[in-house]
């Protein structure tokens, strides 16, 4: 099952993997980008015209660009804007006991 643009749950293993290489990143219930390839930026490496998202500008100076990235092909999976301090964020939720059941 499609879960995002590049990245598949295998219902059966209860996996997350890499729909252009296949390579399988996590369990179900992790966050997928905790087992990413991560790049951390200023907010201008999203491109000059690229306007943050209001509810976190915030004036916050230290508000970063993080990109996701797939560990054995590289392809970029997602990315966010956060706090420096802020934990990664965890977005796509498996609800693996409604797969089970
Ligand atoms: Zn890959």
């Amino acid at each position: 099952m499609q879960i995002q643009k590049y990245l598949d749950l295998n219902e059966e293993e209860l996996t997350i993997s890499c729909r252009k290489c296949g390579e399988t990143l996590c369990n179900a219930d992790e966050n997928y980008k905790e087992h990413s390839a991560m790049r951390t930026g200023p907010v201008t490496d999203a491109g000059p015209a690229f306007e943050p998202p209001k509810k976190l500008l915030g004036q916050d100076p230290n508000l970063e660009f993080r990109q996701f990235f797939c560990p054995s092909c590289g392809v970029l999976f997602d990315h966010e804007f956060a706090r420096e301090d802020d934990p990664i964020l965890h977005d796509i939720e498996v609800d693996v006991d409604s797969i089970k059941a």
